[in-house]
C-alpha cells in the first residue's frame, strides 16, 4: 500500500532519532596555556593519533588556583583566544572553554563530569604532562578523575620528577621538546626570539593584545 503526504508525516514523526555523540573517545589536556606552545600542540596531536581519539580538547582553566597565588596570570579569555588560534584549522584539536563558563577555581574532576554529560557513554582520557602528573595527589577530587577518566602520561623533558605510585596511567611517546610557557613568557619580556616556539597564528594574536610586554594594545578594526 503506497502512503501519501501527512500519512508518510505522521509516520516519520513516529519514528525516535538516537542522537549519536558527536565524539566516542575524547582527551582533556587542560593547561593555563599561558600561552599556548608547540609542545602543547605536539603532545596533542601524538596521544589523538596514538590512542585513534576523536578529539583532543584543549581545556583552557579559568582559575588555575595552584598557580594563581604564585604568579600573575593572563586573563582566561585571552588565554582562551590564543589556542583557538593554535588549534585553528588542527584536525581533531579544539579549545575547551567549558572552565571559563563554570567560572571560579578549575578542577579537573568537575570539567571530567561536564564532559561526561555532554558526551554520554564517551571514554574519557585525561592528559597530562610528566609535571602535572607528578603533582596529580594535589588535585581537588583525584579519585573522581581516576574512576572517570584513563590517565595518559607524556614525557616533560627537563623535569625530573617521581610519579605517584597509586595511580595507574599510559605512556604516550611524543616528541620531547622542552618547550614552557614560562621560558616564552621570559623570551617576550625581554625580547629573546620565540619563532618557532609558538605558532605565527598564535604570536599575531599576542601581539593584538598586547600581551606579555609585546608592545602596545592593537586595536582591530
Ligand atoms: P608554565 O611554564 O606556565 O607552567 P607550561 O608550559 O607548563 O606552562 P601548562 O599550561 O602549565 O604549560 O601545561 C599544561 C599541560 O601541558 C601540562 O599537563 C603540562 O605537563 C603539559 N606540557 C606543557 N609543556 C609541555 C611540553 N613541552 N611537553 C609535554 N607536555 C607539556
Ligand atoms: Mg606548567
Amino acid at each position: 500500500m503506497q502512503k501519501f503526504g501527512a500519512e508518510v508525516e505522521a509516520d516519520l514523526s513516529r519514528l525516535t532519532v538516537v542522537p549519536q555523540p558527536e565524539y566516542q573517545r575524547i582527551g582533556l589536556f587542560g593547561g593555563t596555556f599561558d600561552p599556548p606552545h608547540v609542545g602543547h600542540l605536539v603532545t596533542a596531536i601524538n596521544v589523538r593519533h596514538a590512542l585513534n581519539l576523536d578529539v583532543v580538547i584543549l581545556m583552557v582553566s579559568h582559575d588555575p588556583w595552584q598557580k594563581s597565588g604564585v604568579r600573575d596570570v593572563s586573563l582566561a579569555a585571552d588565554r582562551f583566544a590564543l589556542v583557538e588560534a593554535a588549534v585553528h584549522n588542527v584536525e581533531g584539536l579544539v579549545a575547551g572553554r567549558d572552565e571559563i563558563d563554570r567560572g571560579g577555581p578549575s578542577f579537573t574532576a568537575d570539567t571530567l563530569q561536564s564532559l561526561a554529560d555532554k558526551y554520554p557513554g564517551a571514554k574519557l582520557f585525561t592528559i597530562v604532562g610528566d609535571d602535572a602528573a607528578a603533582g596529580l595527589p594535589s588535585w581537588e577530587r583525584v579519585d573522581q578523575v581516576v574512576a572517570q577518566s584513563q590517565l595518559v602520561v607524556v614525557d616533560r623533558p627537563g623535569v625530573s620528577v617521581e610519579l605517584p605510585k597509586q595511580f595507574e596511567w599510559l605512556r604516550v611517546e611524543s616528541p620531547r621538546l622542552e618547550v614552557s610557557s614560562t621560558d616564552l613568557r621570559s623570551r617576550f619580556a625581554d625580547g629573546r626570539p620565540t619563532d618557532y616556539l609558538v605558532t605565527t597564528a598564535v604570536l599575531n594574536e599576542i601581539q593584538i593584545r598586547g600581551m606579555y610586554g609585546s608592545g602596545e594594545r592593537i586595536t582591530r578594526s
